[in-house]
């Protein structure tokens, strides 16, 4: 009989022609068009018709929906004429958040966009001779500052040169389709890795055109099976990072140190990606493991590839660092024009090496965050508490009820991310936090629709906020997405 009433409720809406010709939508259609407002109607009247037919709305719920329409038809227009995007607070402790847009920019990145992007620039255009320059000078000398020296000194390429692409994946592609299209690539069954989003090293390979010629087995490879699978067809020998997983027990890698050497002996080219490629010595964050780009080109790697929004902290880009004349014959390949960046990724990278070479690490984001020891997090962790703590208090001494929000300050571990760093964890201070009546479930998507949304963590039923990963003028906001909560 439910249909039945439902479809007699369903008579009472009025169409999307009598709700738009309203007076109180009247303005809005003058102000934004008559489409987007029209748009707005359907949708709203779409969804109470679907409450309707479900059951969830009764013949006097109806008369509430209807009473306050109009109003949901303008929520509904300036929700869909509003950013889509938007920028959360990150309380995951998660510091390279790929679905949280990885590394954040630094300031200097964003004002240097500002500067040459809103005007024109000279990114193809050189001023002292009046003649056409190309995109890659502006950060290629950065980077040799930072990688040529000092990779020069172990065995690495006396030359180095650096081009960008629009990701590391991007950069593999490349990598691979210029130095092994027609032949053959050889790489460990140990390090045949994906990386979310599809990023699958046999399938890059067979875009590349090159072959893949898989050697020694998941666990163990060694020198000697490289060596063995040599032929007339092998144009590489390939190294990959093992970003997002360990192999423990009974195991063995060829060193990056072992494959360079044999490719120098055998003449071919050795090339690592290494995904994250840190551009600072880790360990002094805490962090091993993790091979930086210069360990790599210290070793006699002669091609790296690498992230610009990982470890690097800047915009998203895939960096390929290597031998001279390899990587002069990337810039060659048409892929290269396919694949190249924008202006804006030009001055935001610029930026951060320029953060680098002037040891301003501070200034990039990611790395901050890496150096907040657990004692600074804590002190925060313990103020948010405190103030959150002083608001269940009234709301005692106000309402005699028991406070809904039970805060407390808990030691805990912040990870990379980004498919860095797998095992390396950094010691920190949470909030773990449960309110009465709701589950940490419930709490997290309430903090996530928050304004600003701010995205938690969810263990053993409490929620978890990390405030490594939480820009200090946002503890605020956490402390006022929570009040509202709880209120
Ligand atoms: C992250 C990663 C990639 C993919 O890099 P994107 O910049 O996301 O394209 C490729 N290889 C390794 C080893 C990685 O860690």
């Amino acid at each position: 009989m439910k249909t039945a009433v439902s479809s007699e409720l369903l008579r009472k809406l009025p169409s999307v022609d009598e709700l738009v010709r309203r007076p109180e939508l009247a303005s809005l259609s003058a102000a934004h068009g008559h489409a987007p407002v029209t748009e707005a109607a359907r949708i709203v009247l779409a969804g109470v018709r679907q409450e309707l037919s479900s059951g969830r709305l009764d013949a006097r719920g109806l008369e509430l929906v209807l009473s306050g329409i109009a109003g949901a038809v303008a929520r509904q227009l300036r929700r869909s004429l509003s950013f889509s995007l938007r920028s959360v607070i990150n309380a995951t402790g998660v510091i390279l958040h790929t679905n949280l847009g990885r590394a954040p920019l630094a300031e200097t990145a964003i004002d240097h966009i500002r500067e040459t992007a809103t005007r024109y620039s000279n990114l193809e255009f050189q001023l002292d001779a009046g003649t056409r320059g190309k995109r890659d000078v502006h950060v290629d000398r950065l980077f040799h500052r930072l990688l040529a020296d000092e990779a020069s000194s172990g065995s690495g390429p006396a030359d180095i040169s650096t081009i960008v692409v629009n990701n590391n994946a991007a950069a593999v592609l490349l990598a691979l389709n210029t130095m092994a299209e027609g032949g053959e690539v050889i790489v460990s069954r140990g390090e045949l890795v994906e990386i979310g989003g599809s990023f699958r090293i046999p399938d890059v390979m067979v875009k590349s055109g090159a072959l893949l010629r898989e050697v020694g087995t998941t666990n163990r490879t060694r020198i000697g099976d490289y060596e063995k699978a040599i032929n007339d067809r092998t144009r590489l020998l390939l190294r990959v990072h093992r970003s997002n997983f360990e192999i423990t027990g009974f195991t063995e890698q060829v060193s990056a140190a072992d494959l360079a050497a044999l490719g120098r002996a055998r003449g071919l080219p050795v090339m690592e990606d290494l995904g994250s490629g840190a551009l600072v010595d880790l360990g002094s964050f805490g962090i091993s493991g993790e091979p930086g780009v210069l360990d790599s080109l210290r070793d006699g790697v002669e091609v790296v590839t690498y992230s610009g929004d990982k470890l690097l902290g800047g915009p998203q880009a895939g960096l390929i660092s290597g031998r001279a004349d390899l990587v002069a014959r990337m810039r060659a390949n048409s892929l290269f024009r396919a694949l190249r960046v924008d202006k804006l990724v030009y001055a935001a990278l610029e930026a951060t090496l320029l953060g680098y070479v002037k040891r301003e690490h501070n200034a990039i984001p990611a790395l901050r965050m890496m150096s907040l020891s657990q004692d600074e997090i804590g002190k925060r962790a313990e103020a948010v508490e405190k103030k959150l703590n002083a608001v269940s208090g009234k709301q005692l001494a106000a309402s005699r009820s028991a406070p809904k929000l039970k805060v407390e300050v808990v030691d805990g571990e912040s990870v990379i991310g980004g498919g860095a760093a797998p095992s390396s964890v950094l010691p920190t201070r949470l909030l773990a936090i449960t309110c009465q009546g709701l589950s940490a479930d419930e709490l997290a998507s309430r903090l996530r629709v928050s304004d600003p949304p701010v995205v938690a963590r969810v263990d053993q039923g409490r929620l978890l906020l990390d405030l490594r990963t939480v820009f200090e003028n946002q503890d605020e906001s956490i402390v006022a997405a929570l009040e509202k909560i709880a209120a």
